[in-house]
């Protein structure tokens, strides 16, 4: 028993796995910014799990890095190295450390490689014979959750059963037998993206593609055929040229696709979307009923393309949003649908006011409740967009909002950021109403100027 005993200890030392000296813990990505994910992944469809061998090309940001700490979840990890030397895994509470055995210098480029499987907590949902992944990416991977502005490259193989559909993120840049009889479904991001818009979906899916300009729109389901497909997601391609047009930018990606699932699911993902049948109109002519598509599709520019570097600022990403969505119904419905739409908003945030909650819409303390989060960030976010809209005028507003988009498309973005874009676009110093509306009046220092 002891010699058993002996290998075993052995086994694990060799993978890491035995708590070496404590460490403590950092907030995940502090010390290091991911350069990119490679994955491997093998989904169990049936039962909800993964198993995973993951490649995460990383660059230390400062001296004596000891402990690389990603979001936590819930996975097993099975085998870790750090440039081919086995590298002690920890998990605690809310987070997943790598304890080094040697300190990073500041600059220092390494390879961390994992293996794991579990299954994911959160963020996978599905049938019995399919799958799909909904924003919380790092419950099935190994990666940063909430950290905005750390954008990386992704690459995913899925590893899937014969005659399976899939969808992830960019482009299927191939398709090869695995030696089980299985497939290998290799996919690329086209450019660097958050790691919660990461994502994949697998299972017989019926299929409509479409084109708009130069772009791909393809709609996939396996709870529609293709007419329902083509008949629920007609309004896209119209969308698409509004929202090109009011970024002064087209399309950020070449192939966009929507995958219709059952249920309320409305989540947007790097250059795809999520949308329930429950989320979408059934007559393709109701204005009240279309928010969904829009609001998604949106954010392949606001949100996805140009991203708020923390979620103090996630109003830049669902407050204009939520804004641009209004203003897509204004395009199709007419004026009165744009009312309807900030109504909605207003009235969302009247009743977090009437429970005694309200703040700027840049504040970075806790909400109470996911319900007043979205009060302020989605639709007092909305309503000062209007705001400022109104005051404003058309067209520097509407230039504003272009100048913004194109000067940051591929990064992270501050309030402050937006403010000077609507500065430079209106000539007007509006320090005192992002005061009022953003920063909030009386917190010292929030309205820095260099
Ligand atoms: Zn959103």
């Amino acid at each position: 028993m002891a010699h058993v005993k002996t290998k075993l200890v052995r086994a694990a030392l060799a993978i890491g796995l035995l708590t070496g000296p404590a460490l403590a813990a950092a907030a995940p990505g502090e010390g290091f910014d991911v350069t990119r994910y490679d994955l491997a992944l093998t989904p169990d469809i049936p039962n909800g799990t993964v198993a995973g061998r993951e490649v995460i090309t990383l660059r230390a940001t400062r001296d004596g890095l000891q402990r690389l700490d990603f979001s936590g979840n819930g996975l097993t990890i099975d085998k870790a190295t750090l440039d081919g030397v086995p590298v002690t895994a920890r998990s605690e509470d809310d987070g997943l450390g790598f304890a080094l055995g040697q300190p990073l210098k500041r600059g220092r480029a390494v390879r961390l490689e994992v293996q794991y499987h579990g299954r994911p907590a959160r963020g996978l949902s599905g049938s019995a014979t399919s799958l799909y992944t909904s924003y919380f990416a790092c419950d099935w991977m190994i990666c940063l959750q909430d950290q905005f502005g750390d954008k990386a490259a992704f690459s995913l193989a899925l590893h899937v059963p014969a005659g399976m559909e899939t969808l992830s993120v960019g482009r299927k840049v191939a398709k090869t037998p695995a030696p089980d009889g299985g497939e290998l479904h290799r996919w690329t991001a086209p450019r660097p993206y958050s790691a919660y818009l990461f994502g994949f979906a697998v299972g017989r899916f019926a299929r409509v593609e479409e084109r708009v300009g130069s772009a791909r729109l393809t709609y996939l389901s396996e709870v529609a055929d293709a007419d329902e497909l083509k008949r629920r997601f007609a309004p896209t391609g119209d969308m698409v040229r509004f929202f090109a047009d009011k970024a002064g930018a087209p399309l950020p990606v070449s192939e966009y696709s929507q995958l219709l699932v059952k249920g309320r699911e409305a989540q947007e993902a790097a250059t795809y979307s999520v949308l329930g049948v429950e989320a979408l109109a059934t007559n393709a002519d109701d204005p009240a009923q279309d928010w969904a598509i829009a609001h998604e599709l949106a954010h392949q520019w606001w949100g996805n393309l140009v991203t708020c570097a923390t979620l103090k600022d996630f109003w830049l990403n669902e407050g204009v949003t939520t804004f641009m969505t209004a203003a897509w119904k204004e395009h199709r419905y007419g004026r009165a649908a744009y009312d309807a739409e900030l109504a909605v908003a207003r009235g969302r945030l009247d009743k977090a006011r009437a429970a005694g909650f309200d703040k700027p819409l840049a504040w970075d303390g806790r909400y109470p409740s996911l319900a007043t989060r979205r009060a302020v960030q989605y639709s007092k976010g909305a309503l000062f967009m209007d705001h400022l809209r109104t005051t404003l005028g058309e067209r520097a507003f509407w230039a504003g909002l272009r100048r913004y988009t194109r000067a940051h498309a591929g990064g992270a973005v501050t309030s402050l950021d937006f403010e000077r874009a609507m500065e430079a676009s209106s000539g007007r110093d509006l320090r005192p109403l992002f005061a009022e509306w953003v920063f909030g009046a009386d917190a010292p220092g929030s309205v820095p100027r260099p």
